[in-house]
């Protein structure tokens, strides 16, 4: 009985081999590699296809379409879009408790002693919110969608730069919270194509108790309702709700990826098709 060899996989799956084609088994090693040798031709040709077709027609990275198209939906549902830097500082951080002995703390990409990458938008948009609760009627509804970085481990569902889109609402009533969650869930991966998720109640390291969006055992996103004790930091007292969702796992939940690389940015894959080939 002969599998592919590892080498063998690893090329086949970068090339956008189904399921079947790597699970395939052979009679000898002989037939496996003459089998090896017409499936690379005949992906790598169909990657070549893909790619003209690109130039042609398609044009534009399936992670920026989605991004554009998220910021309109949420922009017509009445939401304020926010861009903010992606150098964070050490005290921004530490507003939301990610000190030195913080789970995450690990995970953050420092620059010299007092800047770093942002690995989340929420202090950002915490900093905003706080004048903007002061300047507009409520409730006062913002997001952003931009890069975030952290040093995860690298696997198939972890990048260490990744986009994220934060939305939240502040001051809304109480009593709305736990229902707006839901209806801005539903309105992002409504947009998204995702249908059949499920929510959650997960324990966070930074809000305690989150409500995850999940596909099969993918996370997509994570909720979280206010007051909150960090709340306080910003001097923030009103109910609110918000979502931080990552776009390539929702690019993975549509598109059925089993590995991230191909849903972000890369340099290896022009919208999710191998270009060494
Ligand atoms: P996970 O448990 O999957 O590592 P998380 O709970 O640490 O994710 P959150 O802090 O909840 O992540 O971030 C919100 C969303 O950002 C996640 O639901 C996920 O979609 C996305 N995300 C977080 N970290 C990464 C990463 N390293 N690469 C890609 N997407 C990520
Ligand atoms: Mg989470």
């Amino acid at each position: 009985m002969n599998e592919w060899t590892e080498v063998q996989k690893q090329r086949l799956q970068e090339l956008g081999a189904t399921e079947a084609q790597t699970a395939a088994i052979f009679g000898s090693a002989e037939e496996r590699n003459r089998a090896y040798q017409s499936l690379e031709q005949a992906l790598v040709a169909r990657c070549a296809e893909l790619l003209l077709q690109y130039r042609i027609t398609t044009k534009q990275p399936a992670l920026t379409s989605l991004e554009i198209n998220l910021a309109n939906t949420l922009v017509t549902a009445g939401f304020a879009q926010v861009a903010t830097p992606t150098l964070l500082s050490k005290g921004l951080l530490a507003k939301m408790t990610i000190t030195e002995d913080h789970p995450l703390f690990k995970q953050v990409f420092w620059l010299d002693e007092r800047k770093c990458l942002r690995p989340m938008l929420a202090p950002n948009l915490y900093f905003v919110l706080k004048d903007l609760l002061r300047l507009w009627p409520h409730p006062v509804s913002i997001f952003e969608i931009g890069p975030c970085f952290r040093k995860d481990t690298q696997g198939g569902k972890h990048q260490q730069e990744f986009t994220m889109l934060n939305l939240v609402e502040m001051g809304l009533s109480k009593e709305r919270c736990a229902e707006r969650l839901k209806e801005l869930a539903a309105l992002v991966l409504k947009a998204a194509g995702i249908e059949n998720y499920t929510m959650a109640a997960e324990l966070s390291d930074v809000y305690g108790e989150t409500i995850d969006l999940v596909k099969g055992d993918l996370e997509l996103g994570s909720g979280a309702v206010g007051p909150h004790p960090l709340d306080a930091n910003w001097g923030i007292t009103v109910p609110w709700v918000g979502i931080g969702f990552g776009l390539e796992r929702l690019l993975m939940a549509k598109e059925g990826h089993s590995n991230i690389q191909r849903a972000g940015r890369s340099l290896t894959y022009l919208n999710g098709i191998r270009l060494n080939i």
